[in-house]
């Protein structure tokens, strides 16, 4: 298999002012003819330092990808690292210099005399012609190694990749297929979870499995080299498969899937519906709902009732329970499920009442404690959840909506 290095160029990248776009996407293209990418490298609109980097390259990897630093201003370094690297002079490049002027001609403007340097290019380079911008690509050997050299602007980078770069790509690596399968899981821990797939998880291993992990979503990348999309096809369900063998019901769907989303199918499949009763959570839970397409076919709408008062009127939590034990509380998580079931009319309801934070916690109620009901047609279950109380506030909201949709889940998959 093919290892590339991506290297991104220029000085807003590296000072954090524009976020590396091209990197990512580069990475995500390579991975699907089958070349791996091994590292990525943001580096300054600094010749020495370009240069560095590309020699760098040349001597670690099969292919280099590189964007940025092909524009007409003193900033753009690039073309002359590149030559540097090569160990050889910039030349004029004549077609290239007769597109650029074509280029400015069709938008009836004067080339200015600066762009001419967008023109050159190393002796032992080649350009690629740039249809959507004024800076051609370039193409070289560096000891031996391809190295591809692209504008930055996405958008021109974008269409070099695919059409000037993509075919030559192709030949190279033909032969071998990179596929990749994403799982998402909620309800463990990384480690614990780690813990069950460690083995799958060895270093070497084809398919490599790796897990992340974002607010309580637990996601397992697995990764899988063959010859042929068939054989990298049949690799990744064998390895799916032990997963969900492991993980069980933990594993809540693949790749574009979401929890509202599989919620929503399971709710469809069932012929249910769906309302909620947001403290909280603001309307996140909502929200997260809606954006599931179509979602109006079983989600009949939702309250946010933040005050007492709201919880009192539009759903009719009795005033002593809010008196006596408080609004969040078992007991008031329980009224605010049957309230919503109640008020929408449908079969299902979730509630969440709970302390987001930093201020309003109590010893006996710290910031974090969220009481979470879910009505069913069967019955009214509340789960108490303590999520971290030194979290900001969004994290202990968004975990919050998350395991609700989850707890609704595993009752509809009971
Ligand atoms: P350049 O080819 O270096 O002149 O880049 C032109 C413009 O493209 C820059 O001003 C950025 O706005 C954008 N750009 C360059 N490199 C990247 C990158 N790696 N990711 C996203 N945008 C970029
Ligand atoms: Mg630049």
């Amino acid at each position: 298999m093919q290892q590339a290095w991506v290297i991104s160029i220029g000085t807003e990248l590296t000072l954090g002012q524009t976020v590396d776009t091209n990197g990512p996407w580069l990475a995500a293209q390579l991975a699907g003819l089958g070349i791996r990418t091994r590292r990525h490298v943001t580096v300054a609109d600094d010749a020495e330092a370009i240069r560095d980097v590309l020699l760098q390259a040349s001597a670690a990897c099969d292919v280099i990808l590189a964007t940025g630093g092909l524009g007409p201003t003193d900033d753009d370094l690039t073309r002359q690292a590149l030559a540097d690297a090569a160990g050889v002079e910039l030349e004029l490049h004549a077609p290239s210099l007769e597109h650029l002027r074509a280029f400015f001609a069709a938008r009836e403007r004067e080339m200015p005399e600066r762009n001419q340097v967008q023109a050159l290019v190393p002796r032992t380079g080649r350009a690629l012609p740039n249809p959507r911008g004024t800076a051609p690509g370039l193409r070289i050997e560096l000891r031996g190694t391809p190295c591809y050299v692209m504008p930055g602007v996405p958008f021109e980078m974008r269409r070099m990749f695919e059409c000037e770069i993509v075919p030559q790509l192709r030949l190279a690596a033909a032969g071998s297929v990179l596929l990749a399968r994403r799982l998402h899981t909620f309800g463990l821990g990384e480690s614990d979870l780690g813990e069950r797939i460690r083995d799958l998880m060895e270093r070497g291993r084809n398919p490599e499995v790796g897990t992340t992990a974002e607010l309580g979503l637990i996601g397992i990348r697995v990764n899988a080299s063959a010859p042929t999309r068939e054989e990298a096809e049949a690799r990744l369900d064998e390895t799916e498969a032990e997963l969900r063998r492991r993980l069980g019901e933990v594993v809540f769907g693949r790749d574009d899937e979401t929890l509202a989303g599989v919620v929503g199918a399971l709710l469809t499949a069932s012929g249910s519906t769906l309302s909620t009763a947001e403290s909280c959570t603001g309307g996140l839970l909502g929200k997260l709902l809606t954006d599931v397409a179509g979602s109006s076919q079983y989600y009949s709408g939702g309250v946010v009732t933040y005050a007492n008062e709201a919880k009192i009127n539009l759903l009719g939590v009795a005033r002593a329970d809010l008196e006596r034990h408080g609004a969040v509380s078992d007991v008031v998580a329980r009224a605010m499920a049957q309230g919503a079931a109640r008020v929408f009319g449908t079969h299902y309801a979730i509630s969440v009442t709970g302390i987001a934070g930093p201020t309003g916690g109590t010893p006996q109620k710290p910031v974090g404690l969220v009481f979470i009901g879910i009505r069913t047609p069967a019955q009214t279950t509340v789960h108490r959840r303590l999520f971290g109380g030194d979290q900001p506030r969004e994290v202990i909201r968004v975990r919050a909506a998350r395991t609700a949709l989850n707890l609704l889940r595993r009752r509809l998959q009971m």
